[in-house]
């Protein structure tokens, strides 16, 4: 099947029309196009797909609404839409299941990567454009939010993955999808990643359903329009669509609407014959240690960590050091709350900051001492709204062990006093942990 083939029969089985004459001209550039007011004032939506070559469904989305708006040239919209090509390479590849020529663009968007030439390699000549595109509109706006349009290898309702901040959630909790979090502290170099951090700008992932399942474009479709709503830019309702966005979104969710979970473990794959086990499916409630999960170099898998299975990988090519599964935890809605209370008052900061065994570095992170980490666990840091940078898998123990061993990091850290100069940064004796970029900037607002 050519690459056209691959880009038209989905939106042709949608809605039974013809696809549009110049959809095989549409993945030579980088922009791909933009609708904005006349006042030139608003939010800034930036719509980015094709970041992995086999998802085109969310760039044929965002042309739609692009299309549609066009056509339409709806009265209230405030603000601007533009819709950027990710990997255009592997989009114009032949290879239908090109994810990437030699790099995954959604794992090089780090300082290191970032820093060596463009001819480094395919994607690094991409990443340089689609970054400098990012900051060139950056720099042109109040405010920017970034929609990364994505699908995946195996059947799973569609979902939101972002940074947990307090701006990303009243963005992302507008759309009725279940919501991931904590996938930046698994995987270096996201695109999301360098724009909340680096650019200060609310960036949302969306999983939009199976790579060739025509519904991944209706749901990605479906996401922008609300995405606009959510951003203030345009009403939702303002284009009589036939089946409301939201409703669309509701549908294909099922039960998993607003749910939060957190992500708890990645297993990075090691043989090139990694395969599921039989019945894996994302959602599968797995135990630690027990269930097998999949099987590599002729041995199985299980998970350190209790939860549910993520994104499986059924991709038909895998390559050592791509994703193998992730492991995930559901959130209460209560815990969520809470959290977005605490981490507004600044002396938790100021209390966290002055702990034994927790040490400020210059560039605003903190060093904690492991064993007192180990006590605190994930969960602790990312309620007070904590990001971990460096960690490791250590574990306090349950119940009285653990306060036990709270008691006794905390006065071996009190005895020990401030370490001089401060600890070493690359010390594997800390974890590294930096309160979430966002929330910073969200404070400074007010
Ligand atoms: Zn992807």
């Amino acid at each position: 099947m050519s690459t056209n083939d691959d880009l038209t029969t989905p939106s042709a089985q949608v809605n039974g029309k013809n696809p549009p004459a110049n959809v095989d001209a549409r993945w030579t550039q980088r922009e791909l196009g933009r609708f904005e007011s006349d006042d030139r004032f608003g939010t800034t939506l930036v719509v980015i797909g094709g970041v992995h070559g086999n998802e085109p469904a969310g760039l044929i989305a965002a042309m739609r609404v692009l299309d549609t708006l066009n056509a339409e040239q709806p009265t209230g919209f405030h603000g601007r839409l533009i819709v950027l090509a990710g990997n255009i390479p592997a989009l114009n590849s032949n290879d239908e299941n090109a994810r990437y020529i030699d790099f995954d663009l959604n794992r090089i968007f780090t300082d290191e990567q970032i820093g060596m030439p463009a001819d480094t390699s395919v994607e690094h000549g991409q990443m340089q454009e689609l970054l400098a595109a990012l900051r060139a509109i950056r720099a042109q706006c109040d405010r920017m939010i970034v929609m990364d349009l994505h699908t995946t290898s195996s059947d799973g309702p569609p979902v939101a993955v972002f940074e947990d901040s307090i701006l990303a959630r009243k963005f992302a909790r507008q759309m009725p999808m279940p919501i991931y979090l904590g996938f930046e502290e698994e995987l270096g170099g996201l695109v999301i990643d360098r724009v909340t951090n680096e650019l200060g700008s609310v960036a949302v992932v969306v999983e939009g359903g199976q790579h060739f399942d025509p519904r991944a474009i209706v749901v990605h479709e479906s996401a922008v329009w609300a995405g606009l709503h959510a951003a203030g830019i345009l009403r939702v309702d303002a284009l009589g669509h036939e089946t409301p966005p939201g409703d669309v979104l509701r549908d294909a969710v099922g039960d998993q609407a607003y749910k939060v979970f957190d992500i708890r473990h990645r297993h990075a794959i090691e043989h090139d014959d990694f395969v599921m086990c039989p019945g894996i499916v994302a959602g599968k409630v797995i135990k630690q240690d027990v269930t097998a999960i999949a099987i590599e170099g002729g041995v199985e898998i299980a998970s350190p960590v209790r939860g549910r299975v993520f994104l499986p990988n059924m991709q038909a090519q895998k390559r050592i050091g791509d994703d193998g599964f992730f492991i995930v935890r559901h959130i209460n809605e209560g815990w969520l709350g809470f959290s977005a209370r605490v981490r507004k008052q600044d002396w938790i900061h100021w209390f966290i900051t002055h702990l034994p065994g927790v040490y400020g570095l210059e560039d605003d992170s903190l060093c904690v001492d492991r064993d007192i980490a180990g006590v605190l666990k994930r969960q602790v840091f990312h309620l007070f709204g904590y990001r971990l940078i460096r960690h490791d898998q250590r574990d306090a123990g349950h119940g009285i062990v653990r306060a036990w061993n709270g008691v006794i990091s905390f006065c071996k850290a009190f005895f020990r006093g401030p370490i001089p100069g401060g600890p070493d940064k690359d010390d594997p004796r800390f974890w590294i942990v930096r309160r979430h970029h966002l929330d910073q900037l969200d404070h400074l607002d007010h």
